[in-house]
C-alpha cells in the first residue's frame, strides 16, 4: 500500500484523523494505465491520442437514435426559462422523461434501462442542458451519483433486480453524503446507523444537506456511520451506504433549498428519526461508505463536463448570431477586435473542452484505461472554461447579456437567457467535490508513485531500519528516472507532418518532463510538509491539465474532417501554453508565504479597520 504523506507534526489530531480515514477510502489500486499520472511521471503517452478514440459508429448511431427522439421532445415541451421562474420541472416533462427512458439511460437493458454507452449518455445529457440545467441536474444526480451508479457498480444481484427496474421507468433517486457540518470533508459525517439487538435492521439518525432530487426522490442512497470497529488495537471509524426509501416512517424534508441558479432543482435538507432499514439494503458491505461515495463520484463526475458543454454551444450560436447583427461604432460588434476575441477563445476552449470529455467517455467504455484522474481533471477544467464562456456571452450580450429572457421578450427581442447561464453554470465549480478540492485530490494521486518509492523514507513513524532501507530503494528509482527527465530531446522533430498540431504536441512532450522534474523538486525541497502547500500544487495539477486537455484537442483535431478544426485547435494551445508557462512561473517566483500570512492576519480580525472604513 502507497504510504501516506501525512505531516502530522502541523496537524491538529482531528486534521490526521479525517485524513486518515479518506486514505483509508481512496481507491488504490491502478488496474489500468492512466494518461494523466504518466504525465505526472513525465510521460505523454502519444499512442493514446494518436489516433483519437472517436466513438464507434455503431455507438454513434444508437446515440444519434435516441438523441433525435429527445431533442424533438425537449423543444416541444421543456421551456428552461418556464423552470428558471417557476422554479419547478413541468409534470409533463418529468412524464414524458420518464416514458423516454431518460432515467434508465444508464441502466442495462436486462432491468428495463436504455444501456446507453458513457458516450451516449453524457450525449444526451449535454443536450438537454442547452435546454435547461435544472433538469439536466435531476437526471444527473439520480443516475450520475444517485442509488443507479452505486447500485451498478457494488449492488447484489437481489438488490439490482429489486430497484434497478423502478429507476428505468422512472422512480427518483438521490445521493445524501453532505450535511450541515461537513462538506468537502465527508469523513466526519455525524448521521449514525445503529443496529437493531437482532441485527436484522439498523436504525438511522441523521440530517443531510443539499441533496439533490431529495425533495423528490423515492429511493435515495445514505451514507451514515455504523460502529467503529478495532483495528490493531485502535479505533477505526466505519462509513456505511444504505438504501432508504422516502416513504419509510422517519424519514421528512424539512426544507427545500433555493440557489442563485438551477432554480427548478428539488434539493432539501433532510432528517432522519430512527429510520428503521433492513441490513440487506447496506451496498457493498459494512464500513465501505465512504470508500463507496468517492468511487462513485469518480466516475459519476463525468457527467459535469456534459453539462458544461450543453449551454456553452447554445452561448457561442447566440454570440456568433449577435455578433454579426449588432452593429456599433460602424462595424458589427464581433468584428472589432474584443469581439472576436472572445468568439475564437470560447470556440477553442468548447473545442478542448469536448475533446478531454469525450475522450474519457470513451475510455470508460472500453475499460481499457483509468480514469480516476481525468476525470476529475474534465470536471476542473471543463467547469472553469465553461464558466468563462458564459462570462463572456453575457459581456457580448452587453445589456442585454444583463437582462432576463423574459423581459428581452416581453418587449420584442429576441430573448436569449445570457444571465440565467452564468447563474446556472458556476454551481459546476462546487459540487461533486469544489475545484479546490479536485486539485488536492489530483494531487495526492499524482504523488502516488513517488509515495510508493519515496513515501517510507519521509514517514517519521516507522523505525530509522525501515527508512534507511527505503531509501536505497528510492536512490535506484531516481537514479535512472531523474536523468530520463532531461536527456528524452529527440535529435529531429517528431509529428512533423502535423504542422502547428506537432509544434503543440513536442511541446506537450518536452513540458511532461519539466513537469516532471518540476514536482520532484517541490517534493525534495518541501519534503512531508509539500502536502500543505496547496497553492504550489495546485499549479502543478493546473499544468497537468493543460497538458491532458491540448492532447486530446490535438488528437480530435487531427483525426477530425470538421472546416477550420485545426485553427480552433490550434488557438486553444496558444493560450493554455500561456496559462502554463505563468504557473511555471509562478511556481518558481511567488509571494505565497506572505499572501498567506496576510490572509491569517485577515482571519485574526487584525484588519478590522478595513471593514470599519466609511
Ligand atoms: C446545488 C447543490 C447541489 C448539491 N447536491 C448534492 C447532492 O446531491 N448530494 C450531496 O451529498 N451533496 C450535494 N451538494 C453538496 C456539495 O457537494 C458541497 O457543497 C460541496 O461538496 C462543498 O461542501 P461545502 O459546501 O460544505 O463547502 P466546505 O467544505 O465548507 O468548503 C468551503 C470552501 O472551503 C474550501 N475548502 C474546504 N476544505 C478545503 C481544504 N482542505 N483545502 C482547501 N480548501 C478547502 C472549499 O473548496 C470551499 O471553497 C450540493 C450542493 C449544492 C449547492
Amino acid at each position: 500500500m502507497a504510504q501516506t504523506f501525512i505531516d502530522e507534526k502541523t496537524r491538529n489530531k482531528e486534521e490526521v484523523e479525517a485524513l486518515e480515514v479518506a486514505e483509508a477510502a481512496r481507491e488504490t489500486q491502478w488496474e489500468h494505465p492512466s494518461f494523466v499520472g504518466d504525465i505526472f511521471l513525465g510521460k505523454l503517452r502519444t499512442s493514446s491520442i494518436l489516433p483519437y478514440a472517436f466513438q464507434t459508429d455503431e455507438d454513434r448511431k444508437i446515440g444519434d437514435a435516441y438523441l433525435e427522439k429527445l431533442d424533438k421532445f425537449l423543444a416541444a415541451n421543456l421551456d428552461g426559462d418556464q423552470v428558471d421562474r417557476e422554479g419547478q420541472i413541468p409534470d409533463t416533462v418529468m412524464k414524458g422523461l420518464a416514458e423516454l427512458g431518460a432515467f434508465g439511460m444508464k441502466i442495462p437493458k436486462e432491468y428495463g434501462g436504455l444501456g446507453l454507452s458513457q458516450v451516449n449518455y453524457n450525449r444526451a445529457l449535454a443536450l438537454t442542458n442547452g435546454y435547461c440545467s435544472s433538469t439536466t441536474a435531476l437526471l444527473s444526480a439520480h443516475q450520475s451519483i444517485g442509488v443507479p451508479q452505486p447500485l451498478l457498480m457494488f449492488g447484489t444481484p437481489e438488490q439490482k433486480k429489486k430497484y434497478l427496474p423502478q429507476f428505468a421507468k422512472g422512480a427518483i433517486s438521490a445521493f445524501a453524503l453532505t450535511e450541515p457540518e461537513v462538506g468537502s470533508d465527508p469523513a466526519r459525517l455525524a448521521t449514525t446507523a445503529v443496529p437493531t439487538p437482532d441485527g436484522n435492521h439498523y436504525i438511522i439518525n441523521g440530517t443531510k444537506l443539499w441533496c439533490t432530487n431529495g425533495v423528490i426522490a423515492d429511493i435515495l442512497v445514505v451514507m451514515a456511520q455504523t460502529p467503529s470497529i478495532t483495528v490493531n488495537g485502535k479505533e477505526r471509524k466505519q462509513i456505511t451506504a444504505f438504501i432508504v426509501e422516502s416513504n419509510t416512517p422517519g424519514f421528512e424534508v424539512l426544507h427545500r433549498c433555493r440557489f442563485m441558479g438551477l432554480n427548478g432543482v428539488q434539493n432539501g435538507l433532510l432528517k432522519f428519526t430512527n429510520v428503521k432499514v433492513p441490513k440487506e439494503n447496506i451496498i457493498w458491505g459494512l464500513g465501505k461508505g465512504l470508500k463507496l461515495a468517492l468511487t462513485t463520484l469518480n466516475a459519476g463526475r463525468l457527467s459535469i463536463p456534459a453539462c458544461c458543454i450543453g449551454f456553452t454551444r447554445k452561448v457561442i450560436e447566440e454570440c456568433r448570431l449577435w455578433g454579426n447583427e449588432r452593429k456599433q461604432w460602424g462595424n458589427a460588434i464581433g468584428k472589432h477586435e474584443p469581439g472576436a476575441q472572445k468568439l475564437a477563445q470560447m470556440t477553442g476552449n468548447l473545442l478542448a473542452m469536448e475533446s478531454i470529455t469525450w475522450l474519457a467517455g470513451v475510455w470508460v467504455d472500453r475499460g481499457t484505461q483509468d480514469i480516476r484522474l481525468e476525470a476529475a481533471m474534465a470536471k476542473l477544467f471543463c467547469s472553469l472554461r465553461s464558466h468563462e464562456i458564459v462570462e463572456q456571452g453575457l459581456q457580448m450580450r452587453g445589456g442585454r447579456g444583463y437582462e432576463t429572457y423574459a423581459s428581452l421578450k416581453a418587449r420584442g427581442e429576441r430573448p436569449f437567457p445570457a444571465e440565467r447561464s452564468v447563474r446556472d453554470s458556476r454551481i459546476n465549480q462546487i459540487v461533486e467535490g469544489t475545484n479546490e478540492i479536485m486539485r488536492l485530490f489530483i494531487a495526492r494521486e499524482a504523488l502516488d508513485k513517488h509515495l510508493e518509492v519515496a513515501g517510507d523514507v519521509l514517514n517519521p513513524r516507522l523505525p530509522i531500519t525501515r527508512r534507511l532501507t527505503a531509501l536505497v530503494k528510492a536512490g535506484m528509482f531516481y537514479a535512472w528516472w531523474y536523468p530520463l527527465q532531461w536527456l528524452s530531446i529527440s535529435p529531429w522533430p517528431m509529428h512533423s507532418g502535423m504542422g502547428r498540431l506537432g509544434k503543440h504536441l513536442r511541446y506537450a512532450k518536452r513540458t511532461a518532463h519539466r513537469l516532471a522534474r518540476t514536482t520532484f523538486h517541490l517534493m525534495v525541497w518541501h519534503g512531508p510538509k509539500l502536502e500543505r502547500k496547496q497553492v504550489q500544487l495546485g499549479r502543478v495539477v493546473d499544468i497537468a491539465t493543460e497538458l491532458f486537455a491540448i492532447s486530446a484537442t490535438i488528437g480530435r483535431a487531427h483525426g477530425s474532417k470538421e472546416a477550420n478544426v485545426r485553427d480552433a485547435a490550434d488557438i486553444f494551445c496558444l493560450d493554455a501554453r500561456h496559462r502554463i508557462e505563468e504557473n511555471f512561473r509562478a511556481i518558481r517566483c511567488n509571494h505565497d508565504s506572505r499572501t498567506y500570512k496576510l490572509g491569517l492576519k485577515v482571519l485574526d480580525g487584525s484588519l478590522l479597520w478595513q471593514e470599519a472604513a466609511r
